[in-house]
Formats: structure tokens, sequence, C-alpha cells
């Protein structure tokens, strides 16, 4: 009756993963739209995730060359080359993107259809692509059309001396100074970026911490004292007035308190605008909720039930993994097999060194929900594998319900924070108490012992206590 058993919009991680899943849960006919030429991968692989960490890796290999005498190993001359940087981030981006199309999406059968989006109907969808406007019918349709940098006028946007991200992860050259506007991740990963490859940075944010969305004052603070040791200049707790290029072509950024900033370059990562406008939700009455996220239940459902939504634009935090397990959850429920997704344990990480992760609920946030809380921090200082590496800077800090003993929440600030963290996202999803951690068996000598050992300092079973 439908041409199409599931369309989804938008080939970023919510829409490809509910098309790869709906395609091995059965359904034949399945299609996927998107408007950009060469978007697969959406956000994360052409403009975010992938591109921040593949040059944040060029940058890490430069200054451990830069600290390589601390080990004994002598290096003269290292320097880094940007265009050969870039090129190197656009040929991983590039072996991403043929492997999406081609290994995941072609040969599972997925239609690809370029074009604009727009719901006429609950099964219609209008695309147009350039002058050419047609129409598809699907039984399920997946909304997953993501976000945008945010381009307020007064940054005065011009992609060349004032960027978003977007123009930034592209720049072949590496400029003397910068001024960011936004200290929250993007903002703090590029000022790590281009402070390591020695550039002079500049961070400014309305909100009186680094990283708005960590709750936690010992973490941010030791995370801005940490970017201040290498030298970024923060100002924060002050509104930016704006920003503009001035007749000598340098970037002017003015504070609320009138302190103005100068720099070559300016980037503007003050937050993401999502994808709904002009996309027919008022016209179907498709429910939205604050700075209009379309609301869905735990089945991806919008209110209309054959209209799923995934992603950036529904509520929660803004990660390509989020968005990836809600396609899924999407994908197999359209197909019958039931399933929801748990947005109370989706872990967090921001690409910086040391690296800063974070799942589930900080000691605050515990207490505002009526826990009594135990919490345990202990420093890499203390961990054998850290000071193999000579990287003890930081610490894991562990909040546990102080009744049943349950792991509630936990920030990990040190190196392979990312990684760390994951056995502590395993625990608060199956319900795992301070025991289960620290009573389980950890390879010797190894970053990840200092989990078992913060669970036992809880616990009051630490050696050094
Ligand atoms: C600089 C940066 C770094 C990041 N780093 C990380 C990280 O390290 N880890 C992490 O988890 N997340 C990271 N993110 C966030 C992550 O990229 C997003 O959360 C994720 O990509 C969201 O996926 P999505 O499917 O919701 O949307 P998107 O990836 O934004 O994809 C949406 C797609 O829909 C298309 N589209 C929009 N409207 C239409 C329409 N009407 N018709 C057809 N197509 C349409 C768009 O062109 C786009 O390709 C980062 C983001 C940025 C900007």
């Amino acid at each position: 009756m439908y041409e199409y058993d599931v369309v989804a919009i938008g080939a970023g991680s919510g829409g490809c993963a509910s098309c790869m899943r709906s395609v091995d849960n059965g359904k034949k006919k399945v299609a996927l739209v998107e408007y950009r030429k060469g978007g697969t991968g959406g956000t994360c692989v052409s403009r975010g995730c992938i591109p921040t960490k593949a040059l944040l890796r060029s940058a890490e290999v430069y200054a451990e060359v830069k600290n390589a005498k601390k080990l004994g190993i002598l290096v003269d001359g290292a320097r880094p080359d940007m265009k050969a940087i870039q090129k190197g981030k656009n040929q991983v981006v590039t072996q991403l993107k043929f492997g999406l199309d081609n290994f995941l999406l072609k040969s599972r059968g997925v239609k690809r259809i370029t074009g604009k989006a727009r719901l006429l109907d609950p099964h219609t969808i209008e695309i147009t692509d350039g002058d050419k406007v047609s129409q598809i019918t699907a039984e399920n349709i997946i909304i997953a059309t993501g976000s945008e940098a945010v381009r307020i006028p007064v940054f005065n946007i011009d992609g060349k001396k004032i960027m978003t991200s977007d123009e930034l992860l592209n720049i072949d050259y590496l400029p003397k100074s910068i001024v960011i506007a936004g200290a929250g991740v993007v903002g703090m990963e590029i000022a790590y970026l281009l402070r390591t490859l020695d550039v002079e940075v500049t961070v400014c944010d309305l909100a009186p911490q680094v990283l708005p969305l960590v709750r936690d004052k010992d973490t941010v603070d030791a995370v801005k004292k940490t970017m201040e040791k290498y030298g970024i200049k923060f100002y924060l707790g002050q509104g930016i007035n704006e920003m503009h290029v001035d007749e000598e072509d340098q970037v002017v950024c003015t504070l609320a308190d009138e302190t103005v900033i100068k720099a070559e370059i300016g980037l503007v990562a003050v937050g993401r605008a999502i994808n709904v406008k002009g996309i027919g939700l008022e016209e179907l009455g498709i429910e939205q909720g604050p700075k209009g996220v379309i609301l869905v239940n735990e089945k991806m459902q919008t209110n209309i039930p054959n209209i799923y939504a995934v992603g950036d634009i529904t509520m929660g935090p803004q990660l390509s993994h989020k968005a990836q397990k809600q396609g899924l959850t999407a994908a197999d429920n359209i197909c019958g097999i039931e399933s929801r997704i748990n947005m109370d344990v989706i872990p967090s990480a921001t690409f910086i060194q040391p690296e800063v992760a974070t799942v589930g609920l900080t000691d605050a946030e515990a207490q505002e929900k009526g826990y009594e809380t135990l919490v345990a921090k202990k420093a890499f200082s203390s961990n054998e594998k850290a000071l193999s590496m000579r990287e003890t800077n930081g610490f894991i800090k562990v909040v546990a319900d102080k009744n049943s003993h349950r792991i509630l929440g936990t920030i990990v600030f040190g190196p392979q924070g990312s990684v760390l963290i994951e056995e502590f996202s395993l625990a608060i999803e199956k319900g795992l108490s301070l025991e289960d951690i620290a009573l389980s068996i950890h390879a010797h000598p190894t970053l990840s012992e200092l989990a078992m050992e913060t669970c036992k300092l809880a616990l009051g079973l630490a050696f050094d206590k």
C-alpha cells in the first residue's frame, strides 16, 4: 500500500542506525533521505565527533613529542603541519563515509534519496532536490534531522574570520590567536586542540564555569586549572555582547563588562540549533517541547504513532551514541520488537587531555533526587599505571546510594577517561553496587584499577584511606 515500510529523514547517527536495524529486522523497503551531498554519517562523521577526534589525535601526539624529554626521549624540531593534519583527518572521514555508504547501507539495500524532506501527512513526504519536487509514501517515518551550529547575528559569523565549528574544523593553517565564545564541549575541545598546536587561545562564556553541563564544582575547577596551565585564558560568567572584524582584520570580541579581546580568528560555539523548522511538524500537530524538541515516548514515538523521532531533535544530551541508540529503539519498535531506552544512563566524554567523562548523577543531582549519598574520590597519582605513564593529573569520583551502595553516577577526569567510564555505565545500567566493582579482580597494572580502588575507598576497604 505504501512505497516504503520505513523512511528515515536525515543520514546522521540516528537515521543511519534506524535504517540498518529496520532491514536487519526484516523490513524490505527502507529508504534514507538526506539533502547534503556526501552527507552520510551526518554531523558526527563530517562536522563533529570524528573530525574533532582525528585532529585532536595529531595534537596529542605533538604534546607527547614536546613532553618526550620527561621520559628520556630527545626530539628536535617537531612542529605541526596543519595541511598534513587536515589531510589525515579528511582521509579518516572519507574512509568512514565510504564504509557507511557501501558496506553498511548499500549492502543492506537501503534506498538513498537526495533532497530536503517535509511531512505532508502522516504517511506522505515531499522531497525537494533543487527544482525537482516529488513525493514518497511510507508506513513508518523516523525524523532524524539533527542540529546545526547556532548562528546569532551579534557574532557576525562570516565563515572566514569568525567561524562556527563547521568551518574551523577545516582550516589548513594555524592562526596566531583565537577567541572562542562558548566553554562547552565543542569550545573546550577546540580550545585544547589549538592551544596544544601553539595557538594563543582565549575562551569566554556567560556561564561561571567551563563545561556548563557538568554539575560538579570540583571537576570543572580542576579542568579549568589544567587548561590554564596549558596557557588557555578564560573569561567566565560574563555575557558576550558581540564579535566583529575590525579594519585591521582582527576579530574583536566585546564582553558585557566592556572587556575587549582581540584575536586573529574567532569561533562561535554557543550551542546547536535543532532542525525542526520547515519539516511539517506544526502542520501535522506533532507535539514539541522546550526549544522545539520533538516529544517522544520511550519507544521514540511522537504523538502520531507511525512517526518516530530520534537524535538531537529530541530531549536529552546531543550525542551521537544517544542518537544511534534511539534509532535502534525506534526501528525495533516499528518491527514489533519491544524496546525501550534508558535516558538516565548516557555516558558523555570531552576529549581534552586529560579526558573528562561522566555518567549518571553527580552528588548534587543525586541529593536533589532525595538520595543520601556516599561519595569517594581517588586521584590518578595513587595508580601505578598512571604513574608509569607519567599521567597522574585527575581523579575518579563515584557517587552511590548510602543505603543500598548502588552506584548512581561517576566522573572520570583523567587519562583514558572515556574508556574508564564504561565500567561505571554498565554498573549503573545493571543496578550494580560499589561491592560489585570493588570485589572484582582488575588486571595490574591498569588505569582501571583506580575504578576498583575508588569503590573500595567508598566502602572503607582501601589500603590508603
Ligand atoms: C564539533 C562537534 C563535535 C562533536 N563531538 C561529539 C563526540 O565526540 N561524541 C558524541 O557523541 N557526539 C559529538 N557531537 C554531537 C553529535 O555529532 C550529534 O549528537 C549527532 O551527530 C546527532 O545525530 P543525529 O542523527 O541526531 O543528527 P545529525 O548527525 O545532525 O544528522 C542529521 C542529518 O539530517 C539532515 N537533514 C536535516 N534536515 C533534513 C531534511 N529536511 N531533509 C533531509 N535531510 C535533512 C542533515 O543534513 C544531517 O545530515 C559533536 C558535535 C559537534 C558539532
